[in-house]
């Protein structure tokens, strides 16, 4: 048998579930893909930005050759946006790769890592795929606890994930609690500061982690081109820390791991300032109407500093399957241990009204 011989670790890894894609469904319904929307994988409803299409356009002539592989222009772009040095940056083919890598360089068997209970799903995949222990602590009002947290270190640990705002739940965790948590935590045990959404937050409760790196030489400072800036299909995202850090990850890079087009679109992206608080104010705009239309309709959520929402509509399965054959696709949580919720990315206005409207019928089908 081909699997003889695998690592048994491996085989015990539940593989990843994507959101279900547009065309997948089109197919079983038997529709036309325009009158499907998709609220199931946190991509950015404003399609990408005009800026980045033209470079897109000029990226294109070359393609025959390798990307630059060190992402020169790009790590520029963002070591002027940060104020770090060009040492302290590395680009992952999506923030995930950066995720991997880390778990490369610190974990093998008879090691840990420590995450929360309903923290992103790619923690504890990445510990398990190196053979490595996954300490799962429970959450707190569906949030991070980072006091149990830290007390759940122990001498096998290597890695902390901490995902602020976290992704399935959207909560979040103030600048001040993540500072006090970095202080407590023993220098060689690398803590993982996950801010996929940070583009999303308003400007006062952003970390600036960016520059704690230089107290915390324990800190990688995760973020992504696929949520705020529109570019999920193109997985480009990056890790902040002290030199000594990134020149481990950069060990067990893929010497070609961002593509050329994924290199030009982010560095456009990263100068379009004007998409990025249009995508802010959409998102901040629709979540305040889409928790006020599931407060009236009687609808629990978790409240949310993300760019979805994680609501609790009772037998979720159902829930979910009734508001597919209405054209709508949101994310089961039930892999979370969530079986009573659905996550829901914010759309556009029309998209999320429909998905109200769906929600609707689909919880009177229920009764
Ligand atoms: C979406 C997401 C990511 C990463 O996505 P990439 O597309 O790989 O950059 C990472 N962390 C969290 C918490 C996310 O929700």
């Amino acid at each position: 048998m081909s699997s003889a011989h695998a690592n048994p670790f491996v085989r015990e890894i539940a593989p990843y579930m994507p959101g279900k894609p547009i065309s997948e469904l089109a197919r079983e319904l038997g529709i036309d893909p325009i009158d499907i929307i998709k609220l199931a994988s946190n991509e950015n409803p404003l399609g990408p930005s005009p800026k980045v299409v033209e470079a897109l356009r000029a990226g294109l002539a070359d393609l025959t050759l390798y990307p630059d592989g060190s992402g020169f222009d790009l790590r520029n772009a963002l070591m002027k946006r940060w104020g770090v040095k060009s040492d302290e940056v590395i680009l992952g083919n999506g923030s995930n790769d950066v995720l991997e890598m880390v778990a490369a360089a610190f974990l093998r068997p008879g090691t840990a890592a420590v995450f929360s209970q309903y923290a992103f799903a790619v923690y504890p995949l990445a510990t398990k795929a190196r053979g490595a222990r996954g300490i799962e602590v429970p959450a707190v009002a569906w949030g991070h606890d980072l006091p149990s947290m830290l007390a759940a270190i122990d001498e096998d640990t290597r890695l902390i994930f901490v995902a602020n705002p976290n992704n399935p739940t959207g909560t979040f965790l103030s600048s001040t609690a993540v500072r006090e948590f970095l202080k407590e935590v023993p220098r060689e045990v690398i803590v993982v500061l996950d801010e996929a959404y940070y583009e999303y937050l308003p400007e006062a409760d952003r970390s600036g982690a960016e520059a704690w790196i230089h107290e915390f030489p324990n800190l990688l400072v995760v973020r992504t081109f696929s949520k705020a800036y529109g570019l999920a299909g193109l997985r480009v995202g990056y890790g902040i820390g002290q030199a000594e850090l990134i020149d481990l990850l950069n060990r067990v890079r893929q010497p070609f791991n961002v593509g050329s087009l994924g290199l030009v679109a982010a560095t456009a992206a990263l100068a379009d300032e004007e998409y990025v608080q249009r995508t802010q104010t959409l998102n901040a705009v629709e979540m305040e109407r889409l928790a006020s239309s599931l407060d009236r309709l009687g609808f629990p959520f978790i409240p949310s500093r993300g760019n979805f929402i994680t609501v609790e509509v009772g037998d979720a399965h159902a829930v979910f399957n009734a508001l597919l054959r209405q054209g709508v696709i949101v994310r089961p949580v039930a892999g979370y241990g969530m079986p009573r919720h659905l996550r829901v990315s914010i759309g556009l206005p029309e998209e999320n009204d429909r998905f109200i409207a769906a929600l609707r019928a689909a919880s009177k089908e229920q009764q």
